[in-house]
């Protein structure tokens, strides 16, 4: 039997040199309001082997979660979870209660004024239906940020999971104690 895609991101965070481009490019291509983001970096800092702090840097965006709550408080099913794993917001019945951005605990929602819906990352869904990678993927010059079908063995994203695994590298995902199933997957060296 043929599985349906599986959309997730990987983010090889050891290559993340805070150049912010994805920020930028993913701005330009959806014409993010002023003062928001659909994705962001921040900086991090963990105990070191041999010098006191080793300083990192997070991505973070939507994580087009499997149980994801947005969807469940949703009142109009705006927010939905699509065959392909992409949690979408569909502008037409969005009536702007924002329930779901209050209830998305991992902050990847905002209000967009100028429209009066609930925006967040779609990972590019118009575009990568054209066959492109998202727009952060693409602008991304050190490959931190790796798109695609887990549910494809010969994606990108399966093999180099299965690579780091292989190395036994660090693998996870943001608070999955929550019971949320995030579909983003952070790798560390
Ligand atoms: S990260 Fe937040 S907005 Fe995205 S699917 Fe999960 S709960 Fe919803
Ligand atoms: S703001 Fe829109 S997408 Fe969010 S819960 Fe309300 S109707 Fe659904």
């Amino acid at each position: 039997m043929i599985k349906n895609k599986k959309y997730v991101m990987v983010y090889a965070i050891d290559r993340c040199v805070d150049c912010k481009a994805c920020m930028v490019a993913c701005k330009a291509q959806w014409q993010v309001p002023e003062n928001h983001f659909r994705t962001h970096i921040d900086e991090k800092y963990s105990p070191g082997k041999y010098a006191p702090n080793r300083k990192y840097f997070l991505p973070s965006q939507c994580n087009h979660c499997d149980e994801a709550p947005c969807v469940s408080v949703c009142p109009t099913k705006a927010s939905h979870k699509r065959e392909d794993g992409i949690v979408y917001v569909d502008r037409d019945i969005c009536i702007g209660c924002k329930y779901c951005i209050v209830s998305c605990p991992y902050d990847a929602r905002f209000f967009n004024e100028e429209v009066g819906v609930a925006e967040k990352c779609t990972f590019c869904l118009p575009w990568i239906q054209q066959g492109h990678q998202p727009a952060c993927a693409t602008t991304c010059l050190s490959n931190t940020r790796i798109f695609g079908d887990i549910n494809d063995p010969n994606s990108e994203v399966s093999k180099f999971l299965a690579e780091a695994k292989r190395n036994k590298s660090k693998i996870w995902k943001l608070r999955e104690d929550l019971g949320t199933e995030p579909n983003i997957y952070y790798v560390q060296s």
